[in-house]
């Protein structure tokens, strides 16, 4: 639906259409509340499509306690936020849209057809079958409170006064797909810490030749674990290795990569299996995070209230998906944090309202 920009008025504005802003919008919907999604690019999920190669593993079908588990450092956090939408919940989300779905032997959950597309499309029906005005091409330029309790939300061709803004922009990563830390800004400008960037589940770099001269080979039955320099087991993880021309990758070393980073290690080891041949490398750095799957670092969690999403520096301003300091492992992990801290702002905003 067109936008009436002469009429700039909404109780919510949510801002980025990316995995948090459209289920937020969607939860809207089902809740009966208005709302406008503003997105900066011209077509809605763009990350969402690429997810898991084209696939979008957008979740994994444990219950509350493993997925948390999973999760580590901020399980505490968002544990709120994965209560009131579980794993399970996300499963018959899509299926109350009709997307015909797939499970995977260990839960990974995909659209059947393989295509992150049919979910971005299922999104992209219910909002219009909604008429929930979705403005494309839109970058949010700044929030200003009203000095009413509600909001100026500025982009560069018209105003929006909203009651209630859900900040949907994302992390850092894959900047061309839009994220590319507006909503940080945002939250510092309004009073809020923003931790620090760090890349997140990413390759990483060695020139070591058992390595380079074999990219582009996959090992689907890999494992890797990070070892201390005197040998003590910290993190293992089995899953795929990939050789790249510029090192390694795959699931196991992102898992692996994402635990170095949380823990702070500079001096460690990776032990690789590729197949039945062990290996182990020191020196390893990090890709960067433009390059990572997810970004570490955001919108500080002491600034936000995890049992609303809400900013506990400016009531009605609230958070969802990967703006904030939160992150998962692979295998769906992700979308779901984004879809959950997104349906408990919505849920939070409909208690506020009614
Ligand atoms: C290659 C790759 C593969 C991945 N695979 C998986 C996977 O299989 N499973 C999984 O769970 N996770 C996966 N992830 C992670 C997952 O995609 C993200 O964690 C998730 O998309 C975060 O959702 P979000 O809504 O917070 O941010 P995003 O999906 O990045 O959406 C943010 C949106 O906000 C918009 N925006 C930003 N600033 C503004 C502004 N100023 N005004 C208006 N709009 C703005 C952006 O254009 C963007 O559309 C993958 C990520 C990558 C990069």
């Amino acid at each position: 639906m067109k936008f009436d920009a002469n009429q700039r008025k909404a109780p919510i504005a949510i801002i980025g259409g990316g995995a948090a802003g459209m289920f937020a919008a969607a939860c809207a919907v089902r809740r009966g509340l208005k709302c406008v999604l503003l997105e900066r690019k011209a077509r809605l999920g763009s990350k969402v499509l690429m997810t898991a190669n084209g696939r979008c593993n957008f979740t994994k079908d444990v219950s509350p306690e493993d997925f948390l588990a999973a999760v580590g450092l901020c399980s505490e956090w968002v544990s709120r936020a994965i209560r009131a939408l579980p794993p399970r919940e996300v499963i018959r989300f899509f299926r109350s849209l009709r997307v015909p779905l797939r499970r995977m032997a260990d839960g990974r959950m995909f659209p059947a057809d393989g295509k992150a597309a049919t979910i971005v499309h299922a999104f992209g029906d219910i909002l219009r079958d909604n008429s929930v005005p979705v403005i494309t091409n839109c970058a949010v330029k700044d929030i200003v409170p009203d000095g009413a309790g509600g909001f100026v939300v500025r982009t560069e061709a018209f105003d929006i006064l909203a009651s209630n803004v859900i900040v949907a922009t994302g992390g850092v990563s894959y900047p061309k797909t839009g994220s590319v830390g507006d909503g940080q800004t945002f939250a510092r400008k309004l009073g809020h810490r923003v931790e620090p960037y760090r890349p997140g589940l990413i390759g990483m770099e060695t020139s070591d030749s058992r390595v380079v001269s074999h990219a582009g080979k996959r090992f689907e039955d890999g494992r890797a674990k990070v070892l201390s320099p005197d040998g003590k087991v910290l993190f293992d993880y089995r899953g795929e290795v990939d050789c790249e021309s510029f090192g390694l990758s795959g699931a196991a070393v992102y898992n692996c990569q994402r635990y170095i980073q949380h823990a702070g290690l500079r001096d460690f080891v990776l032990e690789v299996w590729f197949g039945r041949e062990r290996l182990k490398f020191s020196n390893l750095r990090s890709r960067p995070v433009k390059e990572a799957i997810v970004t570490l670092g955001g919108v500080s969690l002491d600034d936000v209230n995890p049992a609303t999403m809400c900013s506990r520096k400016v009531p009605g301003l609230y958070f969802a998906g990967e703006v904030l300091d939160i992150d998962g492992p692979t295998g769906g992990y992700n979308l779901t944090l984004a879809f959950a801290t997104a349906s408990l702002a919505v849920s939070s905003i409909a208690r506020r309202v009614h």
